[in-house]
Protein backbone atom coordinates (compact mmCIF):
# COMPACT_ATOMS: atom_id res chain seq x y z
CA UNK A 1 0.00 0.00 0.00
CA UNK A 2 1.14 3.54 -0.33
CA UNK A 3 2.30 4.88 3.08
CA UNK A 4 4.43 1.60 3.12
CA UNK A 5 6.15 2.67 -0.42
CA UNK A 6 9.02 5.15 -0.06
CA UNK A 7 7.83 7.58 -3.02
CA UNK A 8 5.54 7.11 -6.12
CA UNK A 9 6.56 6.66 -9.65
CA UNK A 10 4.35 10.30 -10.65
CA UNK A 11 3.35 12.69 -8.56
CA UNK A 12 0.71 14.37 -9.94
CA UNK A 13 -1.15 17.77 -8.62
CA UNK A 14 -3.78 15.83 -6.55
CA UNK A 15 -2.98 12.37 -7.61
CA UNK A 16 0.22 10.02 -7.80
CA UNK A 17 1.17 6.49 -9.16
CA UNK A 18 2.99 3.49 -7.52
CA UNK A 19 4.54 0.66 -8.61
CA UNK A 20 2.64 -2.78 -7.11
CA UNK A 21 4.45 -6.32 -7.79
CA UNK A 22 2.91 -6.31 -11.32
CA UNK A 23 4.27 -4.30 -13.64
CA UNK A 24 1.41 -4.11 -15.90
CA UNK A 25 -0.59 -2.61 -12.81
CA UNK A 26 0.32 0.47 -10.95
CA UNK A 27 -1.95 2.28 -8.48
CA UNK A 28 -3.35 5.13 -8.55
CA UNK A 29 -3.81 6.96 -5.12
CA UNK A 30 -6.82 10.18 -5.05
CA UNK A 31 -5.01 12.74 -3.01
CA UNK A 32 -7.31 14.91 -0.60
CA UNK A 33 -6.40 17.66 -2.44
CA UNK A 34 -7.35 20.57 -4.77
CA UNK A 35 -6.00 22.66 -6.95
CA UNK A 36 -6.84 25.58 -9.41
CA UNK A 37 -4.72 28.27 -12.07
CA UNK A 38 -1.90 25.62 -12.51
CA UNK A 39 -1.19 24.97 -8.47
CA UNK A 40 -1.49 28.71 -7.21
CA UNK A 41 -4.75 28.08 -5.17
CA UNK A 42 -4.93 24.89 -3.49
CA UNK A 43 -6.70 23.59 -0.66
CA UNK A 44 -6.89 20.07 1.24
CA UNK A 45 -10.48 18.97 1.50
CA UNK A 46 -10.83 15.64 3.72
CA UNK A 47 -12.43 12.56 1.84
CA UNK A 48 -12.38 14.70 -2.01
CA UNK A 49 -9.84 11.69 -2.99
CA UNK A 50 -12.06 9.09 -2.34
CA UNK A 51 -15.43 10.72 -4.01
CA UNK A 52 -13.02 11.32 -6.98
CA UNK A 53 -12.36 8.03 -7.35
CA UNK A 54 -15.40 6.40 -6.62
CA UNK A 55 -16.99 8.59 -9.42
CA UNK A 56 -14.60 7.74 -11.77
CA UNK A 57 -15.00 3.86 -10.74
CA UNK A 58 -18.38 4.46 -11.41
CA UNK A 59 -18.37 6.09 -14.74
CA UNK A 60 -14.98 4.00 -16.51
CA UNK A 61 -17.05 0.65 -15.63
CA UNK A 62 -19.85 2.31 -17.58
CA UNK A 63 -17.26 3.22 -20.47
CA UNK A 64 -15.97 -0.78 -20.45
CA UNK A 65 -19.78 -1.88 -20.55
CA UNK A 66 -20.15 0.18 -23.41
CA UNK A 67 -16.50 -1.59 -24.80
CA UNK A 68 -14.35 2.10 -24.73
CA UNK A 69 -11.14 0.47 -23.23
CA UNK A 70 -10.12 2.38 -20.23
CA UNK A 71 -6.99 1.66 -17.66
CA UNK A 72 -9.59 1.06 -14.58
CA UNK A 73 -8.69 -2.39 -13.31
CA UNK A 74 -10.35 -2.53 -9.66
CA UNK A 75 -10.88 -0.16 -6.81
CA UNK A 76 -10.35 -1.13 -3.31
CA UNK A 77 -12.05 1.67 -1.90
CA UNK A 78 -10.86 4.86 0.15
CA UNK A 79 -9.49 6.86 -2.95
CA UNK A 80 -7.53 4.00 -4.01
CA UNK A 81 -7.38 2.69 -7.80
CA UNK A 82 -5.71 -0.25 -9.48
CA UNK A 83 -5.03 0.89 -13.33
CA UNK A 84 -3.18 -0.50 -16.25
CA UNK A 85 0.07 0.37 -16.34
CA UNK A 86 0.17 2.84 -20.00
CA UNK A 87 2.37 4.87 -22.40
CA UNK A 88 0.66 8.15 -21.68
CA UNK A 89 -0.14 10.40 -24.32
CA UNK A 90 1.22 13.11 -24.17
CA UNK A 91 -1.69 15.63 -24.93
CA UNK A 92 -5.37 16.64 -22.73
CA UNK A 93 -8.19 16.55 -25.14
CA UNK A 94 -10.91 18.51 -24.52
CA UNK A 95 -14.47 18.36 -25.35
CA UNK A 96 -17.14 21.23 -24.83
CA UNK A 97 -20.55 20.82 -25.73
CA UNK A 98 -21.92 24.10 -23.93
CA UNK A 99 -19.52 27.49 -24.32
CA UNK A 100 -17.64 27.87 -20.41
CA UNK A 101 -14.31 28.74 -19.35
CA UNK A 102 -11.16 29.42 -21.05
CA UNK A 103 -13.07 29.37 -24.53
CA UNK A 104 -14.84 32.65 -23.38
CA UNK A 105 -12.23 35.03 -23.55
CA UNK A 106 -9.88 33.38 -26.02
CA UNK A 107 -13.18 33.22 -28.60
CA UNK A 108 -15.42 35.48 -27.22
CA UNK A 109 -17.90 33.25 -27.67
CA UNK A 110 -21.09 34.03 -24.70
CA UNK A 111 -21.52 31.69 -21.88
CA UNK A 112 -23.91 28.68 -22.17
CA UNK A 113 -23.58 28.98 -26.13
CA UNK A 114 -24.18 25.46 -27.22
CA UNK A 115 -21.49 23.53 -29.32
CA UNK A 116 -22.76 21.47 -32.17
CA UNK A 117 -21.17 19.34 -33.29
CA UNK A 118 -18.98 19.19 -29.72
CA UNK A 119 -15.83 21.24 -29.99
CA UNK A 120 -12.96 18.39 -29.37
CA UNK A 121 -9.63 20.27 -28.89
CA UNK A 122 -5.92 19.14 -28.05
CA UNK A 123 -3.64 20.83 -25.28
CA UNK A 124 -0.01 19.56 -24.78
CA UNK A 125 -0.21 18.69 -21.34
CA UNK A 126 2.80 20.60 -20.15
CA UNK A 127 2.42 22.28 -16.85
CA UNK A 128 5.58 24.52 -17.38
CA UNK A 129 3.79 25.53 -21.05
CA UNK A 130 -0.03 26.41 -19.34
CA UNK A 131 -1.24 23.11 -21.17
CA UNK A 132 -1.22 25.30 -24.64
CA UNK A 133 -3.83 24.42 -27.26
CA UNK A 134 -2.92 22.25 -30.29
CA UNK A 135 -4.27 21.70 -33.42
CA UNK A 136 -4.54 18.23 -35.24
CA UNK A 137 -1.84 18.91 -37.61
CA UNK A 138 0.49 19.78 -34.59
CA UNK A 139 -0.57 16.47 -32.81
CA UNK A 140 -0.31 14.51 -35.77
CA UNK A 141 3.53 15.98 -36.33
CA UNK A 142 3.84 14.85 -32.66
CA UNK A 143 3.84 11.64 -34.24
CA UNK A 144 0.85 11.09 -32.71
CA UNK A 145 -2.15 9.09 -34.20
CA UNK A 146 -5.41 11.49 -33.49
CA UNK A 147 -7.75 9.43 -35.07
CA UNK A 148 -8.48 6.70 -31.91
CA UNK A 149 -8.44 9.33 -29.97
CA UNK A 150 -10.69 11.78 -31.64
CA UNK A 151 -13.15 8.58 -32.42
CA UNK A 152 -13.35 7.99 -28.45
CA UNK A 153 -13.80 11.16 -27.45
CA UNK A 154 -16.56 11.26 -29.45
CA UNK A 155 -18.55 8.29 -28.31
CA UNK A 156 -17.10 9.31 -24.59
CA UNK A 157 -18.78 12.27 -24.67
CA UNK A 158 -22.09 10.33 -25.93
CA UNK A 159 -22.15 8.10 -22.99
CA UNK A 160 -21.23 10.58 -20.50
CA UNK A 161 -23.68 13.05 -21.78
CA UNK A 162 -26.61 10.66 -21.53
CA UNK A 163 -25.67 9.11 -18.28
CA UNK A 164 -25.25 12.71 -16.95
CA UNK A 165 -28.93 13.94 -18.78
CA UNK A 166 -30.53 10.99 -16.58
CA UNK A 167 -29.34 12.47 -13.53
CA UNK A 168 -31.05 16.13 -14.45
CA UNK A 169 -27.16 17.40 -15.33
CA UNK A 170 -25.98 18.93 -18.37
CA UNK A 171 -22.21 18.00 -19.01
CA UNK A 172 -21.07 21.32 -20.60
CA UNK A 173 -17.00 19.97 -21.20
CA UNK A 174 -14.33 17.79 -19.80
CA UNK A 175 -10.89 16.94 -19.67
CA UNK A 176 -9.55 13.56 -21.03
CA UNK A 177 -5.87 11.95 -21.17
CA UNK A 178 -5.29 8.83 -23.28
CA UNK A 179 -2.46 6.17 -22.81
CA UNK A 180 -1.47 3.36 -25.26
CA UNK A 181 -0.41 -0.83 -24.54
CA UNK A 182 2.33 -2.57 -25.53
CA UNK A 183 0.74 -3.40 -28.86
CA UNK A 184 -0.66 -0.02 -29.78
CA UNK A 185 -4.62 0.15 -28.37
CA UNK A 186 -5.95 3.08 -26.97
CA UNK A 187 -6.85 3.14 -23.87
CA UNK A 188 -8.68 6.07 -21.56
CA UNK A 189 -6.71 6.80 -18.38
CA UNK A 190 -6.38 9.33 -16.21
CA UNK A 191 -9.66 10.23 -13.89
CA UNK A 192 -13.20 11.18 -14.99
CA UNK A 193 -14.39 13.09 -11.89
CA UNK A 194 -15.66 16.54 -11.43
CA UNK A 195 -12.48 17.48 -11.07
CA UNK A 196 -11.89 17.24 -14.69
CA UNK A 197 -15.39 18.18 -15.99
CA UNK A 198 -17.69 21.12 -15.86
CA UNK A 199 -21.33 19.94 -14.63
CA UNK A 200 -24.56 22.42 -14.82
CA UNK A 201 -28.09 21.90 -13.48
CA UNK A 202 -30.05 21.14 -16.82
CA UNK A 203 -31.32 24.68 -17.33
CA UNK A 204 -29.40 26.54 -15.13
CA UNK A 205 -25.91 26.90 -14.68
CA UNK A 206 -25.84 25.88 -10.86
CA UNK A 207 -23.00 23.96 -10.91
CA UNK A 208 -21.29 20.89 -9.07
CA UNK A 209 -17.29 20.61 -10.50
CA UNK A 210 -14.30 22.10 -9.91
CA UNK A 211 -15.50 26.01 -10.87
CA UNK A 212 -17.20 26.12 -7.33
CA UNK A 213 -13.31 26.04 -6.10
CA UNK A 214 -12.20 27.59 -8.93
CA UNK A 215 -14.18 30.80 -8.57
CA UNK A 216 -14.78 30.47 -4.30
CA UNK A 217 -18.15 30.38 -4.91
CA UNK A 218 -19.09 27.05 -3.40
CA UNK A 219 -18.26 24.18 -1.38
CA UNK A 220 -16.57 21.02 -4.33
CA UNK A 221 -17.34 18.57 -1.55
CA UNK A 222 -21.10 19.23 -1.65
CA UNK A 223 -21.04 19.25 -5.46
CA UNK A 224 -19.34 16.27 -5.61
CA UNK A 225 -21.55 14.72 -2.91
CA UNK A 226 -23.99 15.69 -4.81
CA UNK A 227 -22.85 13.87 -7.96
CA UNK A 228 -22.08 10.63 -6.83
CA UNK A 229 -25.44 10.63 -5.08
CA UNK A 230 -26.95 11.08 -8.62
CA UNK A 231 -24.89 8.41 -10.02
CA UNK A 232 -25.62 5.80 -7.60
CA UNK A 233 -29.31 6.01 -7.51
CA UNK A 234 -28.93 5.37 -11.55
CA UNK A 235 -26.93 2.50 -10.42
CA UNK A 236 -29.15 0.74 -8.32
CA UNK A 237 -32.34 1.48 -11.05
CA UNK A 238 -30.64 0.30 -13.70
CA UNK A 239 -27.17 -0.94 -13.55
CA UNK A 240 -24.59 -0.84 -15.30
CA UNK A 241 -25.95 2.09 -17.51
CA UNK A 242 -26.32 1.71 -21.08
P1 LIG B 1 -10.95 25.19 -19.70
O1 LIG B 1 -10.28 25.13 -21.03
O2 LIG B 1 -12.22 25.94 -19.73
O3 LIG B 1 -10.01 25.66 -18.61
O4 LIG B 1 -11.30 23.69 -19.30
C1 LIG B 1 -12.21 22.91 -20.05
C2 LIG B 1 -12.54 21.64 -19.26
O5 LIG B 1 -11.38 20.82 -19.15
C3 LIG B 1 -13.00 21.90 -17.83
O6 LIG B 1 -14.00 20.95 -17.50
C4 LIG B 1 -11.77 21.68 -16.98
O7 LIG B 1 -12.10 21.22 -15.70
C5 LIG B 1 -11.01 20.64 -17.79
N1 LIG B 1 -9.56 20.85 -17.73
C6 LIG B 1 -8.81 21.64 -18.53
N2 LIG B 1 -7.50 21.59 -18.19
C7 LIG B 1 -7.44 20.77 -17.13
C8 LIG B 1 -6.36 20.32 -16.30
O8 LIG B 1 -5.18 20.63 -16.50
N3 LIG B 1 -6.71 19.50 -15.27
C9 LIG B 1 -7.99 19.10 -15.03
N4 LIG B 1 -8.26 18.29 -13.99
N5 LIG B 1 -9.02 19.49 -15.81
C10 LIG B 1 -8.76 20.31 -16.83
Amino acid sequence: MPHEIASPLYQGKVKSLYETGDPDELLMIFDDKVTAGNGEKEDYPQGKGALCCDISTFLFRNMEHNEIRTHFIRSPGHGAMVVKNLDMIPIEVICRNIAAGSILKHTGVEEGTKIEPPAIEPHLKDDSLNDPLLTWDRVRMMGINAQPIVRNTIIINKILTEIFSRCGIDLVDFKLEFGLDADKNVYLADELSPDNMRLWQKGSKENYDKDLFRKGNGDIMEGYKYILKSLSQLQTSNEPTD
